[in-house]
């Protein structure tokens, strides 16, 4: 189940690996679940330089050791960094993290004040160097890509990352149109709603055990599978290898279109637009 990377070239698996509040699980089941992931195919490691103020992005870096081919990394600037020279040095800081000489994906966290121009001009001297590979940003709304778009120069912009769960479907209507436009992939983040999956005794929960046991996956993988059905990327977080090992078996086997049907009636997307959701 991999996919075109937007206009990129990369083809990688629709199913990657969050890191946030990775560092507060044991160090060691951190680094291994991430591994683990890895070598199951989950190649897309998302972290970011805010993730436990750099802690995340070192655990990544034990993770990655001896991965740092298979891997396409993505780390993200915060936005009151996000200044030239600002955005420049926090890269080099998660370089440093990271224990790596570039990343694939670099990020812009979420708008801020700084204004835009100057974040991409930062962003796409960071290509220009070698820094990075691709270039991006993070929890913008359809109306606040166009801007982006226009303050870049020598770059394409290669990715939104965005809050995308079976409770905030409210990207389907027009960011993801949008993104698909302008060939930009869109990486759905908390895919299992942080920490609110649907319980097993509500109505939605009910459908996705039903599925799950009919078709002898988990309710998680058919949640992932919904999610990434339509070439969004969705990025998990687990310090934990069963709960890995768990979320990789979702790379196999589709869902049906039928049982895919059976999730957007039970989980349906907004019948209007609506702003979009940020965690
Ligand atoms: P999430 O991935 O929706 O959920 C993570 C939670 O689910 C953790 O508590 C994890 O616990 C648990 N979990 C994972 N797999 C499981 C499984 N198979 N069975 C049971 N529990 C499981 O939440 P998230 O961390 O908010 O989102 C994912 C990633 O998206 C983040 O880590 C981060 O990289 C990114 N993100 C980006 C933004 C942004 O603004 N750009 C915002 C939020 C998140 P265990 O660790 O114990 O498995």
């Amino acid at each position: 189940m991999d996919a075109a990377f937007g206009w990129t070239g990369e083809r990688r698996a629709l199913i990657g690996q969050g890191t946030w509040m990775i560092e507060q699980d044991p160090e060691a089941s951190a680094v291994a679940a991430l591994q683990l992931g890895i070598d199951s195919g989950m190649t897309i490691i998302d972290t970011a330089e805010m993730y436990g103020n750099g802690r995340a992005e070192q655990v990544v870096g034990k993770a990655i050791k001896q991965r740092r081919e298979k891997a396409f990394l993505v780390s993200k600037v915060l936005p009151s960094n996000a200044s030239y020279d600002g955005t420049r040095r926090a890269c080099e800081r998660s370089l440093r993290h990271l224990g790596v000489d570039h990343l694939d994906l670099y990020l812009l966290h979420w708008p801020g004040s700084h204004p835009i121009a100057e974040t991409m001009r930062g962003l796409e001297s960071l290509v220009n160097e070698g820094m990075t590979r691709f270039i991006g940003v993070s929890n913008f709304d359809t109306d606040e890509l166009g801007p982006v778009l226009r303050a870049l120069k020598n770059e394409r912009l290669a990715c939104n990352q965005v809050l995308y769960h079976l409770g905030d479907r409210g990207i389907e209507r027009r960011l993801i149109p949008f993104c698909r436009r302008h060939e930009i992939a869109v990486m759905g983040y908390s895919p299992f709603g942080h920490r609110s999956f649907p319980r097993a005794e509500s109505k939605g929960g009910k459908v996705l055990g039903e599925i799950a046991s009919r078709t002898g996956k988990t309710v998680r993988q058919v949640a992932l599978q919904f999610l990434t059905r339509d070439g969004c990327w969705a990025i998990p977080k687990s310090g934990n290898r069963e709960h890995v090992r768990e979320n990789a078996g979702a790379l196999n086997a589709p869902l049906t279109e039928e049982d895919a049907g059976m999730v957007d009636k039970a989980f349906p997307a907004p019948d209007r637009d609506v702003p979009l959701g940020i965690i």
